[in-house]
């Protein structure tokens, strides 16, 4: 049966071939396979990102509507924060079951929120009766207009136009560290406790206050805006992780066709899983849980003394968890592009969440 990534690559990839390096007056530079679209309008570049979120799939049925506004909208500027662009318009593709007010009424003040805390204007969509589904796409421009220092680099796959640059999956290169933003695990752990489907395994002590941050962490995911522009021209791939570390490890590897060496030892923890008592748990959902919202990303070694302090200008703990390794034997199909080490570290059987 056909995996959802399966389906992308079958079906709706066809466009793909009329992405073109040498990009003429109206083009694509990245299209389907990264986090957004990256396209080529005269001499203007703009970004594109669409994600979905169905009630009880992405949130719980009974999620606040103010929550739910403000997951879906982060959880598309995050696909932003992972391309190192700035986003600035959107669209908005709502289904609803009914016409409650109230239920819009909080929808709305939050969306709004968000928009002014973000700088985006909602600019169109589309209004449908149906089970709740909120579809956001984001658009916006590169960060910079600097000279991709890469683009030197014969070997090196990301696209440079015209100066302006940003972070693509494809760029990683052999010998590059592996670095991720923040913490990991706090996407899963978060879904565990506000849908109270505690299995003897995943019952564990939450102060109140870790019992906010979590709640937060889902309903209100940081996209790494500031970290995700500061890292152009410095990191030579990035994704975000939504899917989990090791399918969006995956996902970065093969779009490079390197392999990625992670050391689990070094993996940051979510300190709310901390007094999990079961540590094969919570390493699952460090490393498939998803939903994490943070940048996974590589950047050559001598770059790593830039990654600390660009890190603590943007506010943001960024631990280097790997390396980029050569892949002779390369077979993304086998999911072997992405090797886990550490002390007892197992790659957990789902590397991460996957609709089909
Ligand atoms: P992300 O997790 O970053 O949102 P996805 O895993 O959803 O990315 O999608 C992977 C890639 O496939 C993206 O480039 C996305 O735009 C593309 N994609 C997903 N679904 C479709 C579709 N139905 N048609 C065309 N492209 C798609
Ligand atoms: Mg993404």
């Amino acid at each position: 049966m056909a995996s959802e990534f399966e389906i992308i690559e079958q079906y709706f990839s066809f466009s793909n071939n009329n992405v073109l390096a040498s990009a003429p007056a109206s083009s694509i530079v990245v299209g389907v396979g990264d986090d957004a679209a990256w396209l080529k309008l005269g001499s203007e570049h703009l970004l594109v990102a669409t994600d979905t979120l169905v009630s009880a799939v992405h949130f719980p049925a009974d999620a606040e509507p103010a929550d739910v506004a403000s997951r879906a909208l982060n959880v598309n500027l995050s696909d932003f924060a992972a391309m190192g662009a700035v986003p600035q318009w959107l669209t908005l593709a709502l289904t609803l079951p009914d016409n409650d007010e109230q239920w819009l009424s909080k929808f709305s003040a939050s969306l709004a929120r968000g928009c002014a805390k973000y700088g985006v204007s909602l600019v169109g969509g589309d209004t449908t009766r149906g089970p709740l589904t909120v579809t956001f796409t984001v658009m916006g421009v590169p960060a910079t207009a600097r000279t991709s220092v890469a683009s030197d680099d014969p070997s090196f796959t990301v696209p440079s136009l015209d100066g302006a640059h940003c972070l693509c999956r494809s760029g990683a290169q052999t010998g590059d560290e592996v670095w991720v933003s923040g913490s990991l695990g706090k996407g899963a752990a978060a879904l565990q406790m506000i849908t109270q489907n505690h299995s003897a395994r995943a019952a564990w002590p939450l102060t109140d206050r870790q019992r906010e941050n979590l709640h937060a962490a889902f309903y209100a995911p940081v996209p790494q805006l500031g970290l995700g522009k500061a890292l152009v021209g410095v990191a030579n791939a990035a994704i975000d992780v939504s899917d989990g570390l090791l399918a969006d490890a995956g996902h970065l590897a093969s779009q490079s066709k390197v392999m990625l060496e992670l050391n689990g030892d070094a993996l940051p923890m979510h300190p709310a899983l901390a007094s999990l008592s079961d540590v094969a748990l919570a390493r699952e959902w460090m490393l498939s849980g998803g939903d994490d919202y943070e940048l996974l990303f590589t950047v050559p070694k001598k770059d790593h003394d830039k990654v600390v302090m660009l890190a603590r200008t943007a506010g943001v703990a960024c631990t280097l968890i790997g390396k980029v390794v050569d892949c002779a034997e390369y077979d993304e199909k086998h999911g072997e592009s992405v090797i886990l080490n550490g002390d007892g570290w197992e790659k957990p059987s789902a590397s991460g969440f996957k609709h089909f």
